[in-house]
């Protein structure tokens, strides 16, 4: 079983025919790219996760990788994590601007050394050092992306004029959520999980959101749940978003659907933390619960049936 996020996207009034198509297209290549992972023999879920999310970085529609949002100085900064449940081994990496697929990175540093995190400069040596693919920084620039840029510091600059600035960032700014992320449950019973993002658009320098923090944007277990999110990961990182999913099912029996619907929707809603989640049990129930208007998504079921929605329906 096989699920995947990309982001909670823009207001549908904003949608227009040809980008719906295209991330429908791309979350379903997403699905069969994992799906394929789960199905070679010696595979698993981390491979599953990890090739689907790198559909996603590579295509430009989605907040990571190729067509992460900008920076408030106009760079792209990727985060990423992976989680597997077994072991609960994971790995991460933050504030990369050269790495192509930082989940790939993400997984090296699980597999390959001794820490979980690592992040800028360091983080890219290593990933070089892994032999993975580098990138000039200019291969992550979109020009819809830099168009959104520069509405935004404008739109930045007005608000300042009017002090209008109490309004969440996902009300003033119009936020397009759109970081990636993939949950699986491969035939040996593990789960895993796994996060890419560039981050909050026009974010500070440095900024280091949910998704690179094992925890906050990723988390797996396989006696509970692997969990993905998106949103306003200021607010994913002070919940403990994704473990929280977990705990509420080890210690209060809950479902996976009640525990990440409390989370969601009785813990951050309340507060003020924009997002959603998705979230698969070890025994393969996929449940994908948002605050927003959307949550760009997609899963496979055992029967090898595909499903992917954008919004409600
Ligand atoms: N959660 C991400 C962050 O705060 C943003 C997103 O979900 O698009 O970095």
């Amino acid at each position: 079983v096989l699920g995947v996020h990309g982001g909670t996207g823009m207001k549908r009034a904003k949608m227009t025919p040809e980008l719906d198509k295209a991330l429908r297209a791309d979350l379903r290549r997403a699905l069969e790219a994992g799906c394929a992972a789960l199905d070679q023999t010696g595979a698993g879920g981390l491979d599953a996760v990890e090739a689907a999310i790198r559909v996603l970085e590579d295509s430009p529609h989605f907040n990571a990788g190729k067509g992460a949002i900008f920076t408030r100085a106009g760079r792209n900064e990727l985060d990423a994590s992976i989680m597997e449940g077994k072991n609960k081994q994971a790995g991460a990496v933050g504030f990369v601007t050269t790495i192509k697929n930082p989940i790939s990175a993400a997984r090296a540093v699980m597999e390959k050394s001794k820490h979980v995190l690592l992040v800028g400069p360091g983080a890219e040596a290593f990933a070089a050092d892994a032999r993975l693919e580098i990138v000039d920084p200019a291969y992550f620039r979109t020009p819809r992306r830099w168009r959104q840029h520069q509405e935004e510091l404008q739109r930045e600059k007005e608000s300042d004029k009017t002090a209008s600035r109490q309004a969440p960032p996902s009300e003033s700014a119009g936020q397009p959520w759109s970081t990636v992320g993939a949950v699986a449950l491969d035939r040996a019973g593990n789960l895993a999980a796994g996060t890419s993002t560039g981050g909050t658009s026009n974010k500070l320098f440095g900024r280091l959101g949910d998704s690179p923090i094992v925890a906050a944007g990723t988390y797996a277990d396989n006696e509970t749940c692997a969990v993905s999110g998106t949103g306003h990961g200021e607010y994913f990182i002070r919940f403990a978003v994704a473990y929280d999913v977990g705990a509420l099912m080890k210690y209060k029996q809950m479902t996976v659907e009640d525990a990440a619907a409390e989370v969601v929707h009785r813990k951050l809603k309340p507060a003020g933390g924009a997002g959603g989640i998705i979230a698969l049990d070890s025994r393969g129930n996929f449940t994908a619960p948002y605050n927003t208007e959307g949550m760009y998504r997609g899963w496979a079921t055992r029967d090898g049936k595909f499903t992917v929605r954008l919004y409600q329906d």
